[in-house]
């Protein structure tokens, strides 16, 4: 065909004429060329591994947990056809939407912007892209079905059975420690807390869960950490052993609120901060630490000398010049020495203790 002279083209399937606006592809109009040349590629038979006991799913041989939405099955399909769709040309993919389709599939909407050549000016293609699910339980959860943990950590306290306070920063610090995880990985946590004799069993089924959980405990409380490997068995199919991880969290024998004796000296255990154990000297009124290796190497004698359940009440009889006169609930008198740190008036409430004939105020009020 001739036109203005010049000889015009046209499409070789549908017979467009070209254009100037529109010059042909590969003698194809842009709809044609299009059509023919798809910007979204689909994979053939797309089977996705989803466990519908975690809501994970498998991507390129790891379980991995969707990063968000309603429904994990729907949202992990959305994900597992955004990674496998290819895009040809250049622009980028998205996963728009998804429903079930029956017969364990699901379709998902896949968006693509961009171009499948660069002649053909930028454009949106859509298509829904069949995903056969396959429903199974993940290693995981087939392992935390059985029963099995591959770490445990013990929580005991010295010679004593934790207090509720310790129990409660525990059970703070393993919520906290599963929580930044699992955000960190998208991964499902599994664990286990039992009460033993004594104090807590933690299981998990990730070393470095369990490890980070001890080691928080560490800082928090000062705790003594020691790991243990103990092999269970062997995998035939990576031709390892198996260990188990025992970590074993041990809270020195005092409290807060503690009285004990530092070197001999009578002080009251105030915490755990900073790698230090910090304390109140009741004698001479004032603060002190001690390092974390000198209390746990025996370097600073530290024994109990009162529990905090177990100081003596009563209250304020008199006070003249530095002597404090104490009478207690069945009438009985005691006389102290004026605390340095703090006040007393007649009338108030202390807490006090009896030490080698010495009677000593540690605190005021209930
Ligand atoms: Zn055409
Ligand atoms: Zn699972």
């Amino acid at each position: 065909m001739v036109y203005g002279g010049l000889l015009t083209r046209f499409c070789s399937i549908c017979g467009k004429l070209e254009s100037p606006e529109m010059p042909l592809v590969d003698n194809l109009c842009w709809d044609c060329y299009k059509a023919r040349n798809r910007m979204i590629i689909v994979p053939k038979d797309l089977i996705m591994e989803f466990c519908g006991v975690c809501g994970s799913y498998k991507l390129h041989g790891k379980w991995v947990k969707p990063k968000g939405g309603e429904d994990p099955k729907l949202s992990s399909a959305m994900e597992f056809v955004e990674e496998y769709v290819k895009l040809r040309g250049s622009g980028s993919l998205k996963a728009l939407e998804a429903r079930s389709i029956g017969g364990g599939k699901v379709s998902v909407l896949v968006r693509a912007h961009g171009t499948v050549d660069s002649r053909i000016p930028v454009y949106d293609e859509e298509l829904w892209v069949d995903v056969n699910v396959k429903s199974v339980v993940c290693p995981r959860c087939a392992r935390v079905a059985s029963g099995y943990f591959s770490s445990i950590v013990q929580v005991r306290a010295h010679d004593r059975p934790l207090t509720q306070h310790e129990l409660s920063i525990v059970n703070e610090i393993v919520e906290k420690v599963l929580d930044s995880e699992s955000d960190r990985s998208g991964a499902t946590l599994n664990y286990r807390v039992e009460a033993v004799k004594g104090g807590l069993d933690y299981k998990f089924d990730n070393f470095r869960l369990a490890r980070k959980v001890a080691d928080e405990i560490h800082k928090r409380l000062g705790a003594l950490i020691k790991e243990s490997h103990k092999v269970i068995g062997f995998d035939g199919s990576k031709g390892s052993r198996i260990s188990r991880l025992s970590i074993s969290v041990r809270l020195p024998s005092f409290s807060i609120g503690d009285i004990i004796s530092l070197n001999g000296r009578i002080a009251r255990y105030e915490g755990f901060s900073g790698g230090k154990f910090l304390y109140y000297d009741l004698e001479s009124g004032g603060r002190g630490s001690v390092n974390y290796r000198d209390a746990w190497h025996g370097d600073v004698s530290i024994e109990v000398v009162y529990r905090s359940h177990e100081l003596h009440s009563g209250f304020v009889n008199s006070i003249i010049d530095e002597n404090v006169e104490i009478v207690d609930s069945s009438g009985r008198v005691y006389r102290a020495l004026k605390p340095l740190a703090f006040d007393v008036e007649v009338g108030s409430r202390v807490k006090f203790i009896v030490f080698n004939g010495k009677i000593i105020i540690v605190s005021k009020g209930k």
